[in-house]
């Protein structure tokens, strides 16, 4: 275990952030490859790996996936490990993850499964929802295109090796969405010769943050960014941006919130004669929990004695494996990462090394559940 917790803390210790995972990468095929995998397949949908270890038998594929990438964020944490990369930090605990998936593939090594086979998947780009969407659109993928999926997160607030579980929605989709508008500049002498956006920008930060209300079900509408015009106080603006988070626990009132987003915009836009437009980026799908997986999980879960809580509400943050549930029976559960845990994404968050043998065990658990 020790030798985990090392290459955990030398994960940890050089961060790299979305898209960018190349070091990272070359590390876990170098702590791969003594292992013997069936098949090494690299580059996956940018820097991904997967790793296939293979059964005597035809049977089901199996995935279990890990995050390749750290965030922009200092590490403050005063550990050893501390990340010697300024501004960046594994403060989602996906160096602890990438840890839990290299022992499961140490077991593997030495234990194959009896039939079927068990696909290590490491992702590159979770943070901004890029990772998931560029794996399933590799052509490769087809190649590991697996039966089941599962995945992991470490969950501060929780209790130490705690489970998280929940049937359906597990958390949250939501997407960035900016909307632009356009009116036309004139002398601020002559601001009547213009469309200024100022009052319609003024109009939609108001309205917008109220239309999750009218879903049947929860969502929410976050302003993030608002911009108009320039710093040229010669000149009355003609150009307006406002962004914002969008999130859903249900596909559909996500897609209804977007709609609704629209039509708002254009009906306060499109009187004033502004022309309007949009842009969306980190678009993250809801994940959602297959029931017949549930007792999979819950049986491993007991088998190592560990306590099990059954969330009543979604989380309201995102997980690209939301995308993996599209495409297979998925499921994807929480690690209690101790009550005192800082929060993830603070600078001060430092992941739980004894979480690894845990996560490891319930990896192998879930996949002997199938075997
Ligand atoms: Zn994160
Ligand atoms: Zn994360």
């Amino acid at each position: 275990m020790n030798h985990l917790i090392q290459l955990r803390h030398t994960l940890h210790r050089f961060p790299e952030v979305a898209l960018e995972e190349v070091q990272t990468a070359a590390r876990i095929v170098d702590f791969f490859r003594p292992l013997k995998p069936d098949q090494i397949i690299e580059n996956l949908g940018g820097t991904g790996l997967a790793f296939v270890f293979k059964g005597a038998k035809l049977g089901r594929r199996i995935l279990f996936r890990c995050e390749l990438d750290a965030l922009p964020i200092e590490d403050l944490a005063p550990t050893d490990h501390q990340s010697q990369i300024p501004g960046k930090g594994h403060l989602c605990g996906h160096d602890g993850h990438m840890a839990i998936i290299c022992g499961l593939g140490e077991k593997l090594s030495q234990n194959r499964p009896e039939s079927g086979e068990v696909i290590l998947l490491f992702q590159p780009a979770e943070e901004t929802g890029d990772g998931a969407k560029a794996i399933l659109k590799d052509p490769r993928f087809e190649e590991i295109r697996p039966d089941f999926a599962f995945a992991l997160h470490n969950l501060p607030g929780y209790p130490l090796h705690q489970i998280v579980m929940r049937i359906g929605t597990f958390a949250a989709g939501s997407t960035g969405m900016s909307v632009y508008l356009k009116g036309k500049t004139a002398h601020s002498a002559h601001p009547e010769s213009g469309i200024n956006p100022a009052q319609g920008l003024a109009r939609l930060m108001k309205e917008l943050p109220k239309l999750p209300k009218t879903l049947s079900h929860f969502g929410l509408l976050t302003l993030i960014h608002a911009d108009l015009g320039s710093l040229a106080f010669g000149t009355s603006a003609g150009r307006a941006s406002l962004s914002m988070t969008l999130r859903a626990f249900d596909q559909k009132d996500l897609d209804d919130l977007i709609e609704k987003v629209k039509a708002k915009a254009k009906a306060v836009a499109e009187p004033e004669g502004l022309e309007v437009d949009f842009s969306f980026v980190e678009q993250f799908a809801v994940s959602v929990n297959d029931p017949d997986l549930y007792r999979v999980v819950e049986n491993a879960a007991k088998n190592l004695g560990l306590s099990l809580v059954e969330k009543t509400e979604p989380f309201r943050w995102s997980e690209d494996f939301g995308l993996f549930s599209q495409v297979c029976p998925s499921f994807l559960f929480g690690l209690g990462a101790g009550e005192a845990c800082p929060q993830l994404h603070e600078g001060a968050y430092d992941f739980p090394d004894e979480l690894i043998e845990t996560g490891i065990g319930m990896f192998w658990g879930i996949m002997k559940g199938f075997h």
